[in-house]
């Protein structure tokens, strides 16, 4: 691995935020400023293919990166802010191998992105 890529490397595995490719450009110039976009897209899309990084599509356009991780999660996305919250949900993952499984297969693996905006002040205490 070259220098510039365990730079990038190590961007990408100090982020919890899932930055797109120019927020770890914007980051990786901080360590070493030679460092130039092209090389960033370039070595994003070879961490991609090697399912070293996942990919994510958050509905802004933009593609968001983060480390592949070791258990499996779900993003909820601030449409406001942006801020994407991890979440885990045994009920959730329990009902989406049970749709799988009554049309037939086993599930291998979901996406899921809950797209929100912060309850305003009062609107959380009631139950829905
Ligand atoms: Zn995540």
């Amino acid at each position: 691995m070259t220098e510039q890529r365990r730079v990038i490397a190590r961007v990408l595995s100090d982020a919890v935020d899932h930055p797109d490719v120019e927020e770890v450009y914007r980051r990786s110039t901080g360590i070493d400023p030679n460092i130039s976009i092209a090389t960033v897209y370039r070595t994003v899309r070879l961490f991609e293919e090697a399912n070293i990084l996942e990919r994510h599509d958050f509905g802004d356009g933009r593609a968001r990166y983060e480390e592949t991780p070791d258990s499996h999660h779900d993003h909820l996305i601030d449409v406001h802010s942006g801020r994407v919250i991890e979440f885990q949900n045994p009920e959730i993952e329990a009902l989406h191998r049970e749709i799988a499984r009554r049309f037939g297969y086993k599930l291998v693996g979901h996406r899921l992105e809950l797209y929100a905006v912060p309850l305003a002040a009062g609107e959380g205490s009631e139950d829905q």
